[in-house]
């Protein structure tokens, strides 16, 4: 066998016998637009039973996610709770596939069983509207952690994606909702925020925190959406973990540079021309297909990995694929989840051993939701 093919043969050895976990997938997005039965192959799409399988993944954290707009226009809670139900509804319909999880201890029950264990994350957090109560309610239908603020500012925090900020980090609601957090045992996602929100959280939060979607700011200089080496140094400091997202733009230099220029231009002439709602949607769906944007490859995920490692150490990295959240962006060699073996293969031939890759595979996260649940027990008994 050729050296080649031993790392693949070991790599697949691992993926299967390594609880994998990755931390943000839209799947419910997609679903949304267009159900399909995931317990089958699908033609489209980065997700389904059979190819989870055959890479080996054990758990997935699926986004409520709810489009900034409904900030704006309301909505929000119930939006998120439609989301909700759609992944409730794929352990329902599937019961012999997919399975609900809500704590580490259900991940690693679950793990062997041969079903995948589906935990919540709502991705933005304006469903809250407002209300602390609404934590709890989110909380009791399953979510685990709230990314905390999407492509625009919401009344919780600023986005690393709007024009300017609005509350130079978290609004005084914004502060409460990391306490309240924090005394539930929901996990605080850092991904998509501003560094003045990430800062501050840092300072008031109570548990580590995670970024269940990011990548290193390192390969993409001066976009806000991945960490800088002084977040990801605070982030290890406090025991938390960055989630490698794979998405082409997170990962390499030159798409993101196009993917910049892109956007640019068509904010630019969405302006000039004031289109708004579908005409607006629908302009950006044409321009985008139009104007499809470069490669990236395996390489570069593996390179954002191994910065992390290098800046902080092995115990801080995980995998936070955004799989059907990033359309065909993604790198060559790891386009759905039948393809964390390939993963796992580059970091075999990069040096890294089985140990080291069992904690990027869900070690490291799991700590952190550990760590989350353990501080809320605290909490909750010094009241
Ligand atoms: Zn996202």
């Amino acid at each position: 066998m050729s050296t080649n093919a031993q790392f693949k043969k070991q790599a697949n050895g691992l993926a299967q016998e390594y609880l994998i976990i990755d931390s943000h997938q839209d799947l419910p997005w997609r679903l949304g637009k267009k159900m399909e039965d995931i317990s089958k192959r699908t033609e489209g799409g980065d997700f389904d039973y059979p190819r989870a399988k055959q890479g080996g993944l054990n758990a997935v954290f699926l986004a409520a996610y709810v489009p900034a707009k409904y900030e704006e226009e309301g909505g929000a809670k119930t939006k998120a709770a439609e989301a909700i139900d759609l992944i409730k509804g794929l352990a329902e319909t599937w019961p012999d596939k997919f399975v609900p999880a809500g704590s580490v201890a259900d991940v690693k029950e679950q793990f062997g069983g041969g079903r995948i264990s589906l935990a919540m994350g709502m991705e933005n957090g304006s469903p809250l509207e407002g209300e602390l109560d609404n934590l709890k309610y989110f909380y009791g239908r399953g979510i685990r952690y709230i990314t905390l603020a999407h492509s625009n500012n919401n009344h919780i925090c600023d986005s690393s994606f709007d024009d300017k900020p609005k509350w130079n980090g978290l609004s005084p609601f914004g502060r409460k909702v990391i306490g309240e957090m924090n005394r539930l045992g929901m996990m605080i996602d850092v991904s998509h925020i501003t560094d003045k929100t990430f800062y501050q959280i840092m300072e008031l939060s109570k548990a580590p925190v995670v970024a269940t979607h990011s990548s290193c700011r390192h390969f993409t200089p001066g976009w806000e959406r991945n960490m800088s080496d002084e977040m990801i140094k605070l982030l290890a400091k406090k025991g938390g973990v960055i989630q490698i997202s794979f998405g082409n733009m997170f990962v390499n230099e030159q798409v993101n540079k196009e993917s910049a220029e892109r956007r640019k231009l068509m904010n630019e002439f969405i302006r000039a021309n004031d289109l708004q709602g579908e005409r607006k949607e629908r302009y950006i769906d044409e321009y985008v297909k139009a104007h499809p944007l470069g490669d990236a490859d395996i390489s570069d995920v593996v390179a954002n990995i191994d910065h992390a490692v290098q800046l902080v150490g092995i115990d801080y990295v995980g995998l936070g694929s955004d799989f059907d959240g990033v359309g065909d962006n993604l790198p060559n060699g790891l386009k759905d989840v039948s393809c964390y073996p390939n993963l796992i293969c580059e970091l075999i031939k990069k040096g890294y051993t089985a140990e080291d890759i069992k904690k990027i595979c869900s070690d490291n996260f799991l700590r952190v939701w550990s760590e989350v649940e353990r501080a809320a027990i605290e909490l909750q008994s010094s009241r």
